[in-house]
């Protein structure tokens, strides 16, 4: 340790749902004082993820970035290539391990996804260590239930003919909103949460990028140890993390928002790493048509990186043509949380990827969950429960079925229309900025880890 500031090691997994909440988290801590190690795998999957990465640690040279090589991806070239990359990651934790001796740190804080060994590891070198969960608090609280659930030898079934699954201590969960694979207690998904579920309880502590207002009954359940039925290290909230500085946006998006009216676009990005169907798509750009509202939309056809395709292709002439005036469609990574904070905009339609629906909710921006995948349902739940938006049930999770234009545009028109959800939104940011103030709960987190 330097002097008597902390040193932090953390320890993001994959991705950029991943990266970015790190980040910040990072820059929080440099800005208590802390010295920061950030340690990641490589090679890195995306394009994007470099260049954040690259970006980031330009902007902060004071932090010191150790990378160790991650073990060659199982070959399994259908596979998702950020899944690829997840599972290559989650199989080499302990390549983590030297790093983690070689220097005295006074904490240690790493991703809930694939955390495996390090807690434990943590424990035999006496160094405090956080898990970090960044998907909701309530998908936190299913995965640490699930070793109990999967312990149900018919739980698959009961995916198929019950509507509801319990965790103690909550609300049920509607079924339909957890994944097959979290079921099947042989998919990989199922088989990570539970040996992270287990290290979790070798923790200090857990932090989660939430806040207490946003998911009371969590925080209580999973710290009153309902949901395990026993004792689990405390669950404290630390969000929604503060943004820190992303390079400038290379679009032309926010001089075209410039000339937008206050609260007219309807925002539409599914995040990093979710392409849309062609068929998808064009109902999309019905619906977006069909509203009468401005649109910024930011299409994404394929999982990583780039989209060779032409715009015109995938949309076709005479969509671009006729939406012109009204809408911007583009094919690149765009600042979200710039996107996000422009006065312009009025609803975004997101898939409820976590780090997306804390941005949201920093900003009061009413948003209309389409899940996708993973924890997307659970964390749409969350953001209805709170006020912040509504998810679109009927639509389905992911692919389950093509959504028609005329659907998508009667529920963009009621959004946009709805006062009452505006002001709820706008009450979500004033609670969210309540917890990250000086003596807001999640603010007590950040003291506690840095005086740790
Ligand atoms: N993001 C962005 N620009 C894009 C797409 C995504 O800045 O064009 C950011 C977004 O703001 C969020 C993160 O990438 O911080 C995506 O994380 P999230 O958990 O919402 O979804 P994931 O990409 O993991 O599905
Ligand atoms: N992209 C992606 N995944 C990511 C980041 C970007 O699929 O994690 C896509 C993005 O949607 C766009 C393309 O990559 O289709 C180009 O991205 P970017 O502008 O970052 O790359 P560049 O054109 O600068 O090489």
């Amino acid at each position: 340790m330097s002097g008597s500031n902390p040193h932090i090691a953390i320890i993001p997994n994959a991705g950029m749902g991943n990266l970015i909440p790190f980040f910040r988290l990072a820059s929080v801590l440099l800005s208590n004082n802390c010295k920061v190690t950030l340690i990641t795998g490589k090679p890195i999957t995306s394009m994007a993820e470099a260049n954040h990465l690259n970006f980031f640690l330009t902007k902060h040279p004071k932090i010191t970035h150790l990378e160790y090589q991650i073990l060659p991806p199982e070959p399994n070239s259908k596979a998702d290539p950020f899944f690829l990359q997840y599972n290559a990651v989650r199989r080499s934790t302990h390549l983590i391990h030297p790093l983690l001796r070689s220097t005295t740190f006074s904490t240690i804080i790493c991703s809930f996804l694939g955390c495996g060994t390090i807690p434990r590891f943590a424990v035999e070198i006496g160094v405090p260590c956080y898990v970090f969960n960044l998907s909701s608090t309530k998908f936190f609280s299913f995965m640490m239930h699930l070793p109990a659930i999967l312990k149900d030898p018919e739980i698959s079934d009961k995916k198929k003919n019950s509507s509801f699954l319990e965790v103690p201590g909550l609300a049920p969960f509607d079924m339909s909103s957890i994944p097959g694979a979290f079921l099947n207690p042989k998919h990989l998904m199922a088989v990570d949460a539970m040996v992270n579920a287990k290290a979790c309880l070798e923790a200090t502590g857990i932090i989660t990028n939430s806040f207490e207002w946003l998911e009371p009954e969590t925080f209580s359940a999973l710290n009153s140890g309902k949901v395990i039925g026993g004792t689990l290290p405390p669950v404290l909230p630390i969000g929604p993390l503060e943004w820190y500085e992303v390079e400038e946006d290379q679009t032309d998006c926010v001089a075209w928002l410039d000339n937008q009216p206050h609260e007219s676009v309807v925002f539409v990005n599914f995040g990093s790493r979710t392409p849309m169907s062609s068929d998808q798509i064009r109902e999309m750009g019905k619906g977006l048509e069909r509203s009468g509202s401005r649109f910024l939309w930011v299409l994404k056809t394929t999982i990583i990186d780039k989209d060779e395709d032409r715009q015109e292709d995938v949309l076709g002439v005479s969509f671009l043509d006729r939406t012109k005036e009204k809408g911007l469609v583009l094919r690149k990574w765009v600042n979200q949380q710039e996107v996000l904070s422009h006065p312009s905009i009025g609803l975004f339609v997101s898939h409820c990827g976590w780090s997306s629906s804390t941005e949201a909710a920093l900003r009061g921006i009413p948003l209309l969950g389409w899940p996708q995948l993973g924890d997307h349902s659970v964390n749409a739940e969350v953001v209805e429960k709170a006020g912040l938006g509504k998810l679109a049930r009927s639509w389905g999770f992911g692919l389950e079925r093509l959504v028609d234009g005329e659907e998508i545009a009667a529920k963009i028109m009621e959004m946009m229309g709805d006062g009452k959800l505006r002001s709820s939104a706008k009450k979500v940011k004033e609670e969210a900025m309540k917890a990250t103030e000086p003596g807001g709960s999640s603010h007590r987190t950040i003291m506690k880890i840095v005086g740790s």
